[in-house]
């Protein structure tokens, strides 16, 4: 079989994908190997994810699947006692700030919804497992060999191959990419359940809806999600360096009901009545980076080359917006343009590389420095951290912004991009150069279940 452009992995990176390129009149093939609905953690939208939506003319769609609407995060800082907002925003032409709203989703409605949208504007859905990459003479990616759910291989021949494998990382794996680092965040471990009986706070609109994301922080790397998926379930989650919960012997269920209550005093108040409806959810290690993500005949997209930490939902975000910003690049590639380059993506590349990166500074100034964030919040940088918490940290947004520059200084950090493999230092508030022995080119990704069966045996 042969695609012009053939994605492998139909979450929302590669359905986001498949329908930009179709509104450019490329039909693309997706590779997706599991049945949908399928259960899929990141519940929470940015404002920009909300417009990317509506750009892909799915509002309606979102709107007629009742998604809880998002006013704003709320995070609450130790002990309950004081908390800080920050709105859903959007940018006119202008670029003048103002107030906006975006979803919360359930994602295994969700993703199936975007696939089957990417399915009826014309790309062709293919279930099956890509197992191995094929590369051409000239050591790009040619398409891949994969596995039908009847064990039969096939090759499938590609110009050019998006990798929307979100952590399971295919061509980071393969080694067609530069080497996988373990992030800054590497050591923690999210355990999540839906829930029902959960307090939401009781307003329509703004600060107070019903339907915003709700953050608590207990201590440094100890936090907390609440985020409402529909009318009656929360999606609430935990977060905590996982050698405490190795300490703790318990089950990964024990741990987060006992645990639970103790992150902070509204959770506690928030959660006193609440009954879990299915079961308690984990993945440890869910930090990292694959270094030179793109190459001739390849892009790897959103979580294929990249994930730093759940905290301020900026996953889909990314996932998304990277599969809006690589169209181009796709499309004068597919023309035979920079076909003779080394690496005909550098500069889409370092783009992306660049907005992680000014995330990555933000959330590591909030772990090193939370009550130092907390005024910025309110105060000195407050529009332009409204901006960061809406997704918009990419060059083309006016970024690094001041705050971003200040949180450098403060972390004592310099992001230097004058060499084309420093396009992006590994650093992170928890990265050390002795760790640097834990890049990781040649060890095989861990399940979450093979990290458990490990870890409580
Ligand atoms: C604890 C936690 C909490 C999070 N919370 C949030 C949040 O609140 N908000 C947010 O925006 N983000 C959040 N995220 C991040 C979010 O889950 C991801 O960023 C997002 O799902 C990435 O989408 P994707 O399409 O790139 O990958 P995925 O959604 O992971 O999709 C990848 C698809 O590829 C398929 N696939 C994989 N390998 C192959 C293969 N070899 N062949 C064929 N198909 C394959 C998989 O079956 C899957 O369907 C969270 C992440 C974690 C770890």
């Amino acid at each position: 079989m042969r695609a012009e452009v053939l994605i492998v992995g139909g979450g929302p990176g590669g359905s986001a994908a498949a329908m930009f390129l179709l509104k450019e009149r490329i039909q693309p093939v997706i590779l997706e190997q599991e049945e949908f609905p399928r259960f899929h953690i990141g519940e929470s939208m940015t404002g920009e994810a909300g417009a990317l939506l509506r750009r892909l003319g799915l509002e309606d769609a979102m709107t007629a699947r009742n998604y809880p609407v998002k006013h704003g995060v709320r995070v609450f800082g130790e002990g309950g006692k004081n908390s800080w907002f920050i709105p859903v925003s959007a940018r006119n032409e202008r670029w003048e700030l103002e107030s906006g709203t975006t979803w919360q989703v359930r994602r295994s409605d969700f993703d199936g919804m975007m696939l089957d949208e990417a399915a009826k504007r014309g790309a062709t859905l293919i279930r099956g497992t890509a197992v191995k990459a094929l590369l051409g003479e000239d050591g790009g990616v040619r398409g891949v060999t994969m596995r039908h759910p009847d064990g039969c291989l096939e090759d499938i021949e590609s110009t050019m191959l998006l990798d929307c494998t979100g952590m399971a990382t295919f061509l980071g794996n393969q080694k067609v990419t530069g080497p996988k680092y373990l992030g800054s965040y590497d050591k923690q471990i999210a355990f999540f359940a839906h829930v029902k009986g959960a307090v939401r706070d009781s307003g329509d609109a703004g600060e107070m809806a019903r339907d915003n994301t709700v953050i608590f922080y207990e201590k440094k790397y100890h936090w907390s999600w609440f985020i409402p998926v529909d009318k009656e379930i929360t999606s609430i989650g935990l977060v905590v360096p996982r050698a405490k919960f190795i300490e703790s012997k318990q089950t990964p269920q024990e741990f987060f009901l006992d645990y639970l209550p103790q992150i902070n005093p509204d959770l506690e108040r928030r959660i006193a009545g609440f009954e879990l409806v299915d079961k308690v959810h984990v993945i440890p290690n869910y930090s990292y980076q694959v270094r030179r993500f793109c190459g001739k005949g390849f892009i790897c997209i959103g979580d294929a080359h990249r994930f730093i930490d759940p905290i301020f939902s900026f996953g889909l975000s990314a996932t998304m917006r990277e599969a809006e910003f690589a169209i181009p690049h796709i499309l004068s590639y597919l023309k035979g343009e920079r076909r003779a380059e080394e690496n005909p993506f550098a500069g889409h590349m370092l783009f992306c590389e660049q907005g992680i990166d000014n995330l990555e500074d933000m959330v590591d100034l909030f772990w090193e420095q939370p009550f130092a964030f907390a005024t910025f919040v309110h105060q000195r940088y407050r529009s332009e951290l409204i901006d960061a918490f809406a997704g918009r940290v990419y060059a083309t947004e006016y970024q690094p912004s001041t705050a971003i520059l200040a949180f450098r200084k403060m972390l004592k950090r310099e992001r230097g991009y004058e060499h084309e493999d420093d396009y992006s230092i590994p650093i992170g508030s928890r990265y050390h150069p002795e760790r640097a022995a834990l890049w990781a080119p040649d060890s095989p990704v861990e399940t979450t279940e093979e990290w458990l069966n490990s870890n409580l045996a």
